[in-house]
């Protein structure tokens, strides 16, 4: 391998160089480093995947919203076009009950008559 300081030639398992003594990292070390590279390294591949999703996050939050205001304004409408006819039907039907009732104490009244002959 070569020495970390001065680039001279050296065994691999030398833990100083030879030529300037400068002091050569162990395995371990060298490892403990490739880690920490490769953990910087994703965290800024994170970091740069969470970047590009954020304005399509926003955009995907503002069409939310944009759709439930709708989704009110549209149920409001309903409601207020179909209040007539709630009031429109509940008046015939209330009509309709009482005409019902009215032919029915009729009829029991006749049926009464008939029955005192
Ligand atoms: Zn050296």
């Amino acid at each position: 391998m070569n020495c970390i300081q001065c680039g001279s030639q050296i065994p691999d398992d030398a833990r100083f160089c030879a030529y300037c003594g400068a002091r050569q990292p162990s395995v371990t070390e060298e490892l403990a480093e490739a880690g920490r590279e490769v953990m910087a390294a994703t965290a800024a591949v994170v970091e740069r995947v969470i970047e590009a999703a954020r304005p399509a996050a926003r955009e995907a939050a503002k069409t939310a919203q944009k759709t439930a205001e709708t989704g009110k304004r549209v149920a409001a409408k309903t409601a207020k076009e179909l209040e007539p006819v709630v009031k429109k039907t509940t008046k015939v039907a209330k009509r309709a009950t009482r005409k019902a009732a009215r032919v029915t104490k009729a009829a029991a009244r006749r049926v009464k008559r008939a029955a005192k002959r």
